[in-house]
């Protein structure tokens, strides 16, 4: 088994991967500046044509790890000539979507290529006519694999590639005797990859039977941070991150920032963006050259700009000691950078803050980073819109204090009075209107942030469709057909909308079509389901667990607090039997098999 880590000098370009030269460029167009580890290690190791398992969650890079060898090879080797070239498992539709689009994003120089992704809920006729056309990559739920299979649609003769991608989440939705099936029908001259969070046994038991030697590669969590640092997160979709970051920046304290994203477009782009909201602001990365970059960082130390936006690789090293704020506006790919970024603040035995902002999807690494830190990240929570109307009022009084206590103004005063005798304008007026066209508005006042846009296209893809979805209250949900339910688990569970479709669609013996909005708030989490569920799915359910912990079901009241009603579902007269039933009897969620058990 391997166990890497980033930041490493050691660290391989892309280019010394031996990836092919069209799969390179369109990396490099990406702007990824280095692989991440689970890449520098993978990669090398599918291109030589060995089994991989790899230890790796959302977030670590793992999807190129796995999608750019395999399009290296496509590359090398032409299409097949009988079915796809390359199969991807994956638990979720939204996953299917997102590698199926990353597959397509790291494949822009081949000439005619095409991904398909195919899962349940869809219908058949395009999946059909797309596998009718041949696609060199398809990306599929087990289920609708299995289907197609089955169906003579898809063949797996000329398969040189099997990836599984979030394997143990597979297994915990049921898949296991699908994913058998599958490896059952490919043939012994392929390759697998087998990416999964974590290793139950179950795994072990897929990979002992079908991968041929594999080599384990997992990322080294080992690094503690000074305990000097204050760790924070917030929870927030892609598309929120800017208006969330800028409201955090207007009440934080701070002197210098430190913020890191994924790409060197990124560090542009962010820049840009702060520049024109009116902070100081400048960003550095791998294309600026070394010379321009101490440049940069010497405008940060003599306080000629306060924010600099750089990728992990221009931040090697850093040290400036007025950085009292580190701002993860894009979550690292494992914890070594984390700690490595993080270092940036809280030089010479001074306090630091860091912010980390992270996305539904990548939750998991937010446990990793408390692990490997040895600490806890404490949720933050944005300023109201009071509290930030209040500090803006502050911020402007003391400029004025400022102005009047250090400016000999009496040449001005004189205008002033003039201006409100000729006019008769009061002077607070006057006042107001000056202070009009300093600010460049009319208020002090702050607006609510916006409400989070339906998720559309990549953004919902990339924090996991059914997750922010937003549920109506008070057991109203937003298809007329369905109703809301609250489950007593929720983000600070680390509860994940996989598991609430595996759990409900699992235990309940329902289908995951059937499975509408999934909203995961702090204490809890609102899911919708059909208006007309079987009394008996709603008591099967009862005894569900997730992690452990009982899911406690019940129509969702529409009320914020969670006091303990019971309640019937049945509703039939003579029928005794509470929807909880007997907690002794309480089922873990498991395998597909579980689905038989019935305990009434
Ligand atoms: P994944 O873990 O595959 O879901 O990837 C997480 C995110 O990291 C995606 O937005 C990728 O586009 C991005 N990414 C993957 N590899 C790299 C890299 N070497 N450098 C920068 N970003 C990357």
């Amino acid at each position: 088994m391997t166990d890497v880590s980033a930041n490493d000098e050691t660290t391989p370009r892309f280019s010394e991967l031996g990836l092919h030269p069209l799969v390179l460029k369109a990396v490099e167009a990406q702007g990824y500046e280095i692989p991440t580890p689970i890449q520098a290690e993978t990669i090398p190791t599918l291109l030589s044509g060995r089994d991989v398992i790899g230890l790796a969650q959302t977030g670590t890079g793992k999807t190129a790890a796995f999608a750019l060898p395999a399009l290296s090879d496509l590359a090398e080797a032409g299409r097949a000539d009988d079915g796809p070239f390359a199969l991807v498992l994956t638990p979720t539709r939204e996953l299917a979507i997102q590698v199926a689009e990353a597959f397509t994003s790291y494949a822009t120089e081949l000439s005619d290529f095409s991904v398909l992704p195919i899962y349940g809920g869809q219908a058949y006729g395009p999946q059909l006519a797309g596998l009718r056309r041949g696609a060199q990559v398809v990306v599929g739920t087990p289920g609708r694999v299995i289907d197609h299979l089955k169906k003579g649609s898809l063949k797996l003769g000329s398969l040189k590639h099997l990836i599984l991608d979030e394997a143990d989440e597979m297994l915990k939705m049921g898949f296991a005797e699908d994913i058998e099936e599958i490896f059952s029908q490919v043939g012994p001259d392929r390759q697998v990859a087998l990416f999964s969070a974590t290793m139950p046994s179950s795994i072990h038991r897929i990979t002992g039977k079908y991968l041929d030697d594999p080599k384990e590669v997992r990322i080294a969590a080992k690094s503690q941070t000074g305990a000097n640092i204050r760790q924070r997160y917030f929870m927030v979709q892609h598309s929120h991150k800017l208006d969330a970051l800028t409201r955090i920046l207007e009440v934080e304290e701070y002197e210098g920032i430190i913020m890191f994203v994924r790409t060197k477009q990124a560090t542009e782009e962010l820049a840009e963006k702060l520049r024109a909201r009116g902070f100081k602001t400048a960003a550095i990365n791998g294309d600026i050259p070394q010379q321009a970059r101490e440049r940069t960082i010497d405008m940060l130390r003599e306080a000629k700009i306060d924010i600099l936006v750089a990728t992990d690789v221009a931040a090697r090293g850093l040290d400036v000691e007025r950085i009292t704020l580190v701002v993860n506006y894009d979550i690292p790919h494992d914890t070594e950078s984390y700690v490595h970024r993080i270092g940036r603040t809280g030089r010479a035995g001074r306090s630091g803050e860091a912010i980390l902002f992270v996305t539904p999807r990548e939750q998991r690494m937010l446990g990793s980073i408390e692990r490997a830190t040895k600490q806890k990240v404490e949720p933050l929570t944005l300023p109201s819109v009071e509290e930030l109307t209040n500090t803006r009022v502050d911020k402007f009084t003391k400029r004025i204090d400022d102005v009047l206590a250090q400016t000999e103004l009496s040449e001005l005063t004189d205008v002033i009075e003039q201006y409100s005798l000729s006019r008769d304008v009061p002077a607070s007026n006057i006042a107001a209107a000056l202070a009009s066209l300093v600010l460049e508005s009319n208020t002090l006042k702050a607006e609510p942030m916006p409400e989070p846009a339906r998720r559309q296209g990549r953004d919902r893809d990339r924090d996991g469709g059914r997750d922010g979805g937003r549920p109506g209250r008070g057991g109203r949900a937003r298809d007329e057909n369905m109703m809301t339910y609250r489950l007593a688990l929720g983000r600070n569970e680390r509860l994940q909308p996989g598991a609430v479709v595996g759990a409900i669609a699992n235990e309940g013996g329902i289908t995951s079509k059937q499975i509408g909005h999934i909203d995961i708030r702090s204490n809890h989490t609102l899911v919708d389901l059909p208006k007309d569920l079987d009394p008996s799915v709603l008591r099967k359910l009862s005894h569900t667990e997730i992690q452990g912990r009982p899911i406690d079901i019940r129509p969702d009241s529409g009320r914020p607090g969670r006091p303990f009603k019971k309640r019937n579902f049945d509703k039939q007269p003579g029928d005794g039997r509470n929807f909880r039933g007997d907690r002794r009897g309480g089922k873990k969620f498991g395998g597909r098999n579980d689905r038989s058990r019935d305990h009434y």
